[in-house]
């Protein structure tokens, strides 16, 4: 899933509210058949040709030129539980699906938006990579490793298009890396105030959200300099890997990466 989400505050801290975004989620997948009836057009190479191209020069096995994109009303996917997403793979349907112009929003808090520009290319190329991955028969059950080979083969793309690596990270990947990080931003901003884990864990519930709410911005900000490492370390490792040139990869090397890159 390419994410380019407005996070919000309560989004992040509230774990209630992140379990019903997964149960909507996988309620909804279900759904995911429909989706051939209600896309408003199917995008087919030689539309994208770039994009097309680029994924079939990585993995040239899988065909992705033949390869159908549904693209649905940004109103469809929300109501389907899709809110937040540029586009996803569905594994078991087989079906590449990416989101059509999004209504501008005014963000609701300003301080919490990460303006990210990420284009309708770009998510193909990434939702491409991620049927190649389980085209080429791997199956992660890491999500983060998941994402991390759709991101990382997509880096290729994003430099053809004259991005910097230090663009790619800050208007591609830091939506999605800002999520990852940020449970050791919050430790990391415990620490730098004083307030111990075992301290933490035995707050109320109330003293907890008083936290969360005293610190939110600084747990923001360090969320969004890990996360810009993170971004920065994925860029690089997959800048050797394209210089060999395919994006064929051996699982253990794979396993080595993500080690490093869980900072
Ligand atoms: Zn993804």
């Amino acid at each position: 899933m390419f994410k380019s989400i407005y996070l919000s505050e309560e989004y992040l801290h509230d774990h209630k509210l992140r379990a019903e975004a997964k149960r909507v989620y996988e309620l909804t997948a279900k759904n995911v058949e429909r989706i051939k009836d209600i896309a408003l057009r199917v995008i087919k190479y030689p539309d994208f040709r770039e994009a097309f191209e680029y994924v079939d020069g990585l993995f040239p096995r899988v065909n992705v030129k033949e390869i159908p994109i549904y693209k649905v009303a940004a109103k469809d996917l929300m109501r389907m539980g899709y809110g937040h997403a540029e586009g996803f793979y569905d594994s078991i349907s087989k079906i590449i699906v990416v989101c059509g112009v999004r209504p501008s929003h005014r963000p609701v808090n300003r301080r919490f938006h990460i303006q990210a520009k990420i284009e309708t290319d770009d998510v193909i190329v990434h939702e491409l990579c991620h049927y190649c991955y389980y085209f080429e028969g791997r199956r992660s059950i890491s999500s983060e490793m998941r994402e991390e080979f759709a991101y990382g083969w997509s880096v290729g793309y994003l430099r053809q298009k004259g991005l910097t690596d230090e663009e790619i990270v800050k208007h591609n990947f830091l939506p999605y890396m800002i999520g990852l990080s940020y449970e050791e931003a919050r430790k990391n901003v415990m620490v730098k105030n004083g307030v111990s884990t075992y301290e933490y864990n035995n707050h109320t519930k109330f003293q907890r959200k008083e936290f969360r709410r005293t610190f939110a911005g600084k747990m923001f900000d360090r969320a969004k300099e890990i996360g810009m490492e993170r971004g920065l370390c994925l860029v690089e490792c997959y800048s050797k890997k394209l210089q060999e040139g395919t994006g064929l990869i051996d699982e253990q090397d794979d396993t080595d990466r993500f080690d490093i890159l869980d900072l």
